[in-house]
């Protein structure tokens, strides 16, 4: 069998005070027409990256609207984590060199997968390109297969999307959080547009009180009594640590007691972060005032929700970006952020509202110095990001554009 996670109970009620009770109603008539579905989400990994921070919180509500929903991760080692690795970069369109040894490492893996399968549902969705082939692999089964898929495809790497673009076409519905992210030539039956969303009440977007933040920033060595910036994501090149890091010196020349924290996570489909990882550590020598923490060492939900909420300013310069979870995270927070225009941040993050959108180091460092010398402007901006992130960016948005889609599949 594919390992379940385990993720309990929730209770919808306690989304009712942020969202509304219209909202609520809205989903449990959505549930409703799909009377107890069985519903399986399948991805890499149950920890690190976006996807399993929203499956962690979306399948417990799907249960709660009375839905058979699980969540299951796939087998894999390294070898294989790092082809899908390379197939994720190339998909975001990185030069890769397909090997015929990739192909069959893929299709081996997928097909071990498509075997533990042995559940039925009636929708399964597979998340991202890891486990794309299973559907073809394991033929339909009675049930209606979604493709997931949470990067920036639009221009993807021709002979890695040539290869897994007939296993994408066997499914009865493809989601993208962009439409520019559909790549031109994909005929696939039904394509859904659906940005991801964030979990209000999760310990890491929960509310918590300024001065516990400060309490956790400072147990961690920050000095709370100087400035801050951050940038919470997986080491990985396309959120551009070194950039960050770029960025941070030279806003230290005009802010002497600046600190910066990266905060980074390692996950289990993604060998690649402990390269860049020794790569940061290597940048980062002889600046006593820069801090790299990872899930390894204890940052975990909580002290996220610290650094995102203490920081004067957050980071997120990344090049390529599915969406970004993090900047709404930030955002929710009502803390002004700092993001490269890539992929789902500007859906996010309003140019000049709720932060500003930057195109290289010098223009990002440029607009830190600023957010952090006008602190008022920097809160007028968070305030406007927390607003629009609780009209767009919420979970029960999301849950109800996932079930409309099951609802019209079946
Ligand atoms: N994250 C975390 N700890 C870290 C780095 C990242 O908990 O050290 C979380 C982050 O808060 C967000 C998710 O991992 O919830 C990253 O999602 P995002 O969509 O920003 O990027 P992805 O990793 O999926 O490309």
């Amino acid at each position: 069998m594919l390992q379940l996670v385990d993720v309990g109970r929730r209770s919808l009620a306690e989304y009712q005070k942020i969202v509304g009770e219209e909202a609520l109603q809205e989903l449990r008539a959505l549930a409703g027409q799909l009377k107890g579905a069985r519903i399986l989400h399948l991805n890499a990994t149950p920890y690190g990256g976006g996807v399993s921070e929203l499956l962690r919180s979306q399948v417990p509500l799907l249960r709660a609207l009375g839905l058979a929903a699980d969540w299951r991760v796939i087998f894999g080692d390294e070898k294989f984590f790092t082809v899908t690795k390379a197939f994720h970069n190339a998909l975001q369109g990185a030069a890769h060199a397909l090997t015929e040894e990739d192909k069959e490492t893929y299709l081996l893996y997928n097909t071990r997968n498509a075997r533990l399968m042995e559940k039925d549902y009636d929708f399964i969705v597979i998340h991202d390109p890891q486990a794309a082939a299973v559907r073809h692999l394991r033929g339909d089964r009675g049930a209606k297969w979604v493709w997931r898929c949470h990067i920036d495809t639009s221009q993807p790497n021709p002979d890695v999307w040539a290869f897994l673009k007939p296993f994408i076409e066997a499914y009865d519905a493809a989601v993208f959080t962009m439409g520019q992210f559909i790549p031109a030539d994909l005929m696939v039956k039904y394509v859904s547009i659906i940005p991801p969303a964030i979990d209000p009440l999760s310990p890491k977007n929960m509310d918590v009180p300024p001065e516990m933040c400060r309490r956790i920033v400072d147990w961690m060595g920050i000095d709370t009594e100087r400035p801050i910036i951050t940038q919470v994501s997986r080491f990985d090149p396309w959120k551009d640590p070194l950039g960050v890091i770029a960025v941070y010196k030279l806003a230290k020349q005009e802010i002497p007691g600046l600190q910066l924290a990266l905060v980074g996570s390692m996950a289990l489909d993604d060998p690649e972060g402990w390269h860049i990882y020794a790569e940061i550590q290597e940048y980062e020598k002889g600046e006593p005032d820069a801090f790299v923490f990872t899930n390894l060492t204890g940052v975990s939900n909580m002290e996220v929700n610290a650094f995102q909420r203490h920081s004067g300013v957050v980071i997120q310069k990344s090049i390529r970006e599915g969406f970004g979870l993090v900047v709404s995270e930030t955002l929710w927070k009502g803390t002004p952020v700092v993001a490269g225009r890539a992929g789902g941040i500007p859906l996010q993050l309003q140019d000049g509202v709720s932060g500003h959108l930057v195109d290289s180091v010098e223009e990002c460092a440029e607009r830190v110095v600023h957010l952090l010398r006008h602190p008022d402007e920097g809160a007028a901006m968070g305030a406007a990001g927390r607003k629009h992130v609780a009209e767009h960016f919420l979970l029960p948005r999301l849950i109800r554009d996932e079930l409309r889609l099951l609802v019209s599949l079946a």
